[in-house]
């Protein structure tokens, strides 16, 4: 009998992106979003198109499944997530979600569940110097996420956590950090930098220019899509719970992000930088704990990555 499979969010960038891996690896596959995939449909075996913060949807998505990987999140980028209008819906939705698939998976016996967290849960105090950011997973605590999103993102960790102590509930968590690669939102302004990037950089005259949002001197690392999803399977499979850092150790400032797509594009564009939300100044992954658990870590270089997402956004616009 194939094992089955839930992707929460299959209809999302990285849910999407799993579903391919899953069905390559000859999975049996059931997707649950609120949206079908805008660019390029899962190949799950059956998809609920449905609202999961409602519980009988978590419940009929549950029904019957052996492993459980949960990307379902109101989520979007900095333009989205910062902004302070969007705080009460991301707190809610997200927060709901989670409570309904977990308490749906325990009743229904699925064993194995997957959560998705993010580099957003750290402490904003540890990352005030872009050249210098703290983000090992001893360091969550005292809390002090600098969004809304992040502190979601913490409550849902411990629920996934107390799940696990008190119900025997086998849990995986990962702290993404910013995840980027073709197929995903990159002008519904949900879009995060790099996809923001490229697609102004792409639209762009040749000797035009861009707007970048703060100095550009703030620093972050990008994964690209294909290691996020080697870095998930490899956690699933171990016997470690996480919570665990899933990110590039490549860090890089905005402005610095901005040259190298132009050199990708072979266009040079100015850049003029304007007022705009902008998160912690600094931000790097730490895989000091992924290499001893699961002997693995996110290696390839950002400007492999960054030329595919490149070529595939270029080629949206057309
Ligand atoms: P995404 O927005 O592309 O995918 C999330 C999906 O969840 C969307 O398709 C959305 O429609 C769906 N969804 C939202 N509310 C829902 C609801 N009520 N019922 C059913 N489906 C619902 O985002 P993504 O980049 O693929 O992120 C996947 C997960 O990884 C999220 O939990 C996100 O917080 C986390 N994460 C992502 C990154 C990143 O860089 N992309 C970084 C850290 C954490």
């Amino acid at each position: 009998m194939r094992k089955r499979i839930l992707v929460c969010g299959a209809g999302g960038f990285i849910g999407g992106h799993l579903a391919f891996r899953l069905r390559q690896e000859g999975y049996w596959i059931r997707g649950v979003d609120l949206k079908h995939h805008e660019f390029r449909e899962p190949p799950c075996d059956e998809f609920i198109l449905g609202d999961l913060r409602d519980p009988a949807v978590a419940s009929r998505a549950v029904d019957s499944i052996d492993e459980i990987y949960q990307l379902a999140a109101d989520m979007g980028g900095a333009g989205y997530i910062f902004i302070g209008d969007h705080d009460a819906e991301v707190l809610h939705n997200s927060a709901t979600i989670n409570l309904n698939v977990l308490e749906g998976a325990q009743r229904a016996g699925v064993r194995k569940i997957f959560y998705s967290s993010s580099a957003c849960i750290y402490p904003e105090y540890n990352q005030t110097d872009p050249a210098n950011p703290k983000c090992s997973e001893d360091s969550a605590y005292p809390a002090a996420p600098d969004s809304e999103y992040g502190w979601e993102k913490l409550f849902s960790e411990r629920l996934y956590l107390a799940y696990a102590r008190n119900y025997g509930m086998q849990v995986r968590i990962a702290r993404f950090h910013n995840v980027f690669g073709p197929d995903g939102a990159f002008r519904d302004g949900r879009e995060k930098a790099p996809a923001a990037l490229c697609r102004k950089i792409a639209e762009a005259p040749a000797g035009g220019e861009i707007e970048i949002w703060g100095g550009g001197l703030q620093t972050r690392s990008f994964l690209y899509i294909d290691e996020c999803l080697e870095g998930v399977r490899r956690l699933m499979d171990s016997e470690f719970s996480g919570p665990v850092n899933i990110g590039s150790e490549e860090m890089i400032s905005i402005n610095g992000l901005a040259e190298l797509i132009m050199e990708i594009a072979g266009k040079p564009v100015l850049i003029r930088h304007i007022e705009g939300p902008l998160g912690v100044r600094g931000r790097n992954s730490d895989n000091r704990l992924i290499r001893v658990k699961l002997g693995w870590a996110p290696e390839r270089p950002l400007r492999e990555g960054m030329a595919k997402t490149y070529e595939w956004i270029a080629r949206q616009i057309g």
